[in-house]
């Protein structure tokens, strides 16, 4: 228990990071190519060093132990200056917070303080190439050979797998119960023999997405992660974590969070309006006041879920209205952004490419966010039906043995 106020806290936390990090100039970047990899890992260092990396993690483990409130905190002091915001979804906000939640203490010690340090990234590898919203539907394999598993199929759209190192990976292990009742949940050293990750290229040139491809991996049974064949329990976990991680709601996750631009503390769509010389234009005055209000509304949302969450006065699965929230705002942000930039988000000079470009890219992936951590209409069936306590969706394969189940007019 510590003896320091969240305000003691927060004043030596202003002084450290004055000290210590880089102070942003501009925008944060957007585009996370190697060298920025790099970079965020070297920061994360940083924060390690200076005893503000992982806050909120145990501090058995190399973190910080402290309350929600701490981490709050420090965030907020840290917007002026460049943070490792790429490790807080998914290394710190899912990965690493599931981790906490079912690791044993020699898979805690092993990975936790290694990711607090920088020196492992970790990614998910859950959707898989017949389909992302059924995710108990999984296909790819792992069967039991003496102290091993041995795993066989495929994953895809996990985000930077080739530059991480670890993954949380779900695979069947029984095929002989139904769907949810025969998955466990390893953990999958990625770059290592008998595993192929393809990079897949997106509409707006970048390469972040993966596809993996198992060969008789062998996997070690100490890397299984929870119990076997209870991979749901494990999976449904993570889930909370993201959807929180996505809506800007983790206590994990430091600097600014994915719901930063829905949280009211960015103004950069009214400084570009006023570098057009069109403050005075009132269509476009509504609209910056849209985007906003919008953010104000996102910001209250974070607070009032992230607070009842932690004071069991709502449920864990309340994260779907942040997620759900963060995915409908920011895509209306990037609609509003686009109409003001105007022609500055169709053409800009390679010489002075700004909030215009990176509105106009934003605006080619905006799609992604309404899938990305769980779709839009997911998080629909979860709030309708885990908070508001309307009827289950019908599903025909519920209690029906996997190996029974016809999959694209086959069983198993
Ligand atoms: C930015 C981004 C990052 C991602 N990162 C990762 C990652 O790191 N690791 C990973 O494993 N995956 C990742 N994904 C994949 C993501 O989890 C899936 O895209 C998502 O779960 C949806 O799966 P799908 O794309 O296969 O669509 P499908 O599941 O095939 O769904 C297609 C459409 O049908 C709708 N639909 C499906 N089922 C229902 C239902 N029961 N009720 C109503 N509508 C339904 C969906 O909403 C969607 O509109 C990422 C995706 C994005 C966009």
């Amino acid at each position: 228990m510590t003896t320091e106020s969240v305000e003691e806290f927060r004043h030596r936390a202003r002084a450290w990071l004055a000290e210590a990090m880089p102070r942003l100039s501009g925008a944060m970047p957007d585009r996370l190519d190697d060298n920025r990899r790099q970079v965020e890992r070297v920061l994360q260092r940083t924060l390690w060093e200076g005893g503000f990396a992982g806050i909120g993690f145990p501090a058995e483990y190399g973190g910080g132990g402290l309350a929600p409130e701490y981490q709050r905190a420090f965030s907020e002091e840290s917007l002026p200056y460049d943070m490792p915001v790429s490790l807080n979804v998914p290394t710190l906000g899912i990965l690493a917070a599931t981790l906490v939640d079912f690791g044993t203490h020699e898979q805690k010690a092993r990975h936790l303080p290694a990711i607090l340090r920088g020196e492992e990234l970790w990614v998910q590898f859950l959707s898989e190439p017949s389909g992302g919203s059924d995710l108990a539907g999984c296909l790819t394999r792992a069967d039991r050979d003496g102290d091993l598993f041995i795993m066989n199929g495929s994953k895809i759209w996990s985000s930077a797998a080739f530059v991480s190192d670890y993954a949380l990976c779900l695979a069947r292990t029984n095929w002989d119960v139904p769907k949810h009742r025969g998955l466990t949940m390893f953990i999958v050293k990625i770059h290592q023999p008998g595993i192929q990750v393809e990079q897949i290229r997106q509409v707006d040139g970048s390469m972040e997405f993966c596809q993996e491809f198992f060969d008789d991996v062998p996997i070690p049974v100490a890397d299984v992660l929870g119990e076997v064949d209870d991979g749901w329990t494990v999976a449904t976990r993570l889930l909370v974590h993201e959807r929180n991680a996505v809506g800007g709601g983790s206590p994990y996750t430091s600097g600014r969070s994915g719901g930063h631009e829905s949280s009211g503390q960015d103004d950069s769509l009214a400084q570009m309006v006023r570098q057009q010389g069109r403050a005075g234009d009132t269509h476009l005055r509504q609209l910056v006041a849209e985007a906003h209000v919008r953010g104000l509304v996102g910001g209250a949302l974070i607070q009032r879920v992230t607070s009842g969450v932690s004071r069991g006065q709502m449920l864990p699965s309340a994260g779907s209205l942040l997620k759900l929230f963060s995915a409908t705002n920011v895509m209306r942000r990037y609609e509003i952004g686009l109409e003001l930039a105007g022609e500055g988000a169709a053409a800009w000079p390679a010489s002075s490419a700004g909030v215009a470009q990176r509105l106009s890219e934003a605006t080619l992936w905006r799609q992604g966010l309404s899938l990305g951590g769980g779709s839009n209409e997911i998080q629909r069936n979860i709030i309708s039906e885990r908070l508001l306590g309307m009827p289950r969706e019908f599903a025909a394969d519920r209690d029906v043995p996997y190996r029974d189940v016809r999959r694209g007019g086959a069983r198993g």
